[in-house]
């Protein structure tokens, strides 16, 4: 992997940023014969996927579950030789409500019998609602305009929900798109959980998102991938400030220099869009997507113990509260149990507030809250770490985009059109599983599909004719 100074450069295709996505178009455009290069901001590959070692624990501090249906990036980490492993579930959840703290076993929570059949409708309602999207294409849904218009939060207001059911969907709005109901698209929403293969699917560990994560920290994967690429493909520290594009191709502008190629994938997070300059500038549904779609907030804490102490009193490790700053946990220590490992995220509301907090205000404040639950050997780890996304200065936030009202209906179109030789990837852009690791690596195949169909028809009508298209 290169980390020059970056002079200029000619290849076929260029791409920029070197998350999963970038690095799953800049492996597939090779595995076709073209040549790349990949233009990364800051100056480590993976994006949204970072791990750390933490007192003998391991921390994967963005991107950390695969679902048993996240087919590529499970493809993606077996080519490399990275492996998974099933997220830890036995034993007892707790859940922390309106200051009480219950047991719970399975995925019921303990709300009592109307809170229950209210969470059943609603859950329903909302399988029905997300069923007419079509994937990849939420502004055709019918009312799509309308159901834009609206937040869950008026969803689930305008349903007469009971107080039980929106602040368990508060919890998950919080974890799976860093931020609150009042703030996120209905259409948005219904759309990527429809994508995810249902609300269930989503939020489940056995046979659900969280089923397994990745022994040897998730962004292994990208490691490995940008090191397969060989010596010079990947140049980090190589913020793109500027891409000109036209029939010719595309120069994209660094401040190392200029890399001149026959079309470019652009695999940045849609807000990022915004801090390069495209010359021409782009269409409208382009421009309105990279304002409008930005990150949520999803920051994470981790503490690690010497032993998984809670499961001593029949605990899995996994919280839910609606307290904070921690709004959920898991236990993600090593089989052997050698260490005990606790991931904690924290999210909408909660990460605005405790972002704010220096360092030893974060972390009191995180290990208060699994005290809580967990009891006070919680306070007492041998090791923590956090990680602010919205700190992240060429990410901006995560777990993914949370567009507002209004955001998708008239912008979306710009999520994966191209734009003479530019193409889009990113996991945003996916068409399935979006938001996820699955959905960085498959937007990136895609993207680099676009462009292999691309190229070869420009080589067939130049062989046909002899000339060069305009
Ligand atoms: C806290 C958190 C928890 C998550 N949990 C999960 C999970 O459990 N399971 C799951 O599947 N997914 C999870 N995700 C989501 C998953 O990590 C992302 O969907 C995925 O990693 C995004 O990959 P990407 O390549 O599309 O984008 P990114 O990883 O954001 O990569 C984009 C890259 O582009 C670079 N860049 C930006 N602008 C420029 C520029 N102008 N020039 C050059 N480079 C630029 C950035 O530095 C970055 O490296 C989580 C994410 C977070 C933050």
């Amino acid at each position: 992997m290169a980390q020059s100074a970056g002079a200029d450069a000619e290849v076929d295709v260029v791409v920029v940023g070197a998350g999963l996505s970038g690095l799953a178009a800049a492996r597939t455009l090779q595995r076709h014969g073209l040549t790349v290069r990949v233009l990364e901001a800051l100056d480590r590959v993976g994006g949204r996927v970072l791990s750390a070692t933490v007192a003998g624990g391991h921390a994967d501090l963005g991107g950390t579950f695969v679902g048993p249906d996240h087919d590529r990036i499970a493809a993606l980490a077996d080519e490399v030789g990275v492996h998974r492993r099933p997220t830890h579930e036995a034993g007892d959840n707790l859940l922390l409500r309106r200051g009480r703290v219950r047991r719970y076993r399975g995925t019921i929570p303990p709300v009592g019998t109307v809170a229950l059949l209210d969470l059943a409708r609603t859950r329903s309602a909302f399988a029905r609602a997300s069923r007419g999207i079509p994937l990849g294409r939420p502004w055709d849904a019918p009312g799509a305009a309308a159901l834009d218009a609206r937040t869950l939060g008026d969803w689930l207001a305008a349903r007469r929900t009971t107080r039980a059911t929106r602040d368990l969907m508060a919890v998950v709005t919080r974890t799976s798109w860093g931020c609150e109901p009042a703030e996120i698209s209905l259409l948005h929403v219904l759309h990527h959980t429809a994508q995810a293969g249902g609300l269930d699917r989503m939020l489940d560990t056995a046979g659900g998102a969280q089923e397994q994560h990745v022994v040897e920290g998730a962004q292994e994967v990208a490691v490995r991938v940008a090191a397969a690429l060989g010596a010079g493909a990947v140049e980090l520290g190589a913020p793109v400030l500027r891409v000109d594009h036209g029939d010719d191709g595309v120069a994209v502008r660094t401040d190392a220099g200029v890399t001149r190629a026959r079309r470019a994938v652009v695999a940045v997070p849609p807000a990022m869009r915004r801090r390069i300059r495209f010359v021409p500038a782009l269409p409208a549904a382009h421009r309105r997507l990279a304002q409008r779609w930005s990150p949520g907030l999803l920051s994470k804490a981790y503490a690690v113990y010497d032993t998984p102490f809670w499961r001593d009193a029949g605990l899995s490790g996994m919280t839910v509260s609606d307290e904070g700053p921690v709004v959920v946990t898991f236990d993600v220590s090593p089989p052997d149990a050698s260490r005990g490992v606790l991931l904690g995220f924290v999210g909408g509301d909660h990460a605005r507030t405790w972002d704010e907090l220096d360092p030893a205000g974060r972390r009191a404040r995180a290990l208060a809250s699994l005290a809580r639950l967990l009891g006070r050997r919680a306070l007492d780890p041998l090791g923590y770490v956090d990680q602010r996304w919205g700190e992240e200065d060429w990410i901006g936030g995560g777990p993914t985009a949370a567009p507002g009202p209004g955001a998708v209906a008239w912008s979306a179109t710009g999520l994966a059109e191209p734009v003479g030789p530019l193409h889009w990837a990113g996991s945003e852009t996916a068409h399935r599983l979006m938001g996820f690791m699955d959905g960085a690596v498959s937007a990136g195949e895609r993207a680099a599909h676009e462009v292999v169909r691309a190229l070869a028809a420009t080589e067939r009508v130049e062989r046909t004719t002899g000339i060069e298209p305009a």
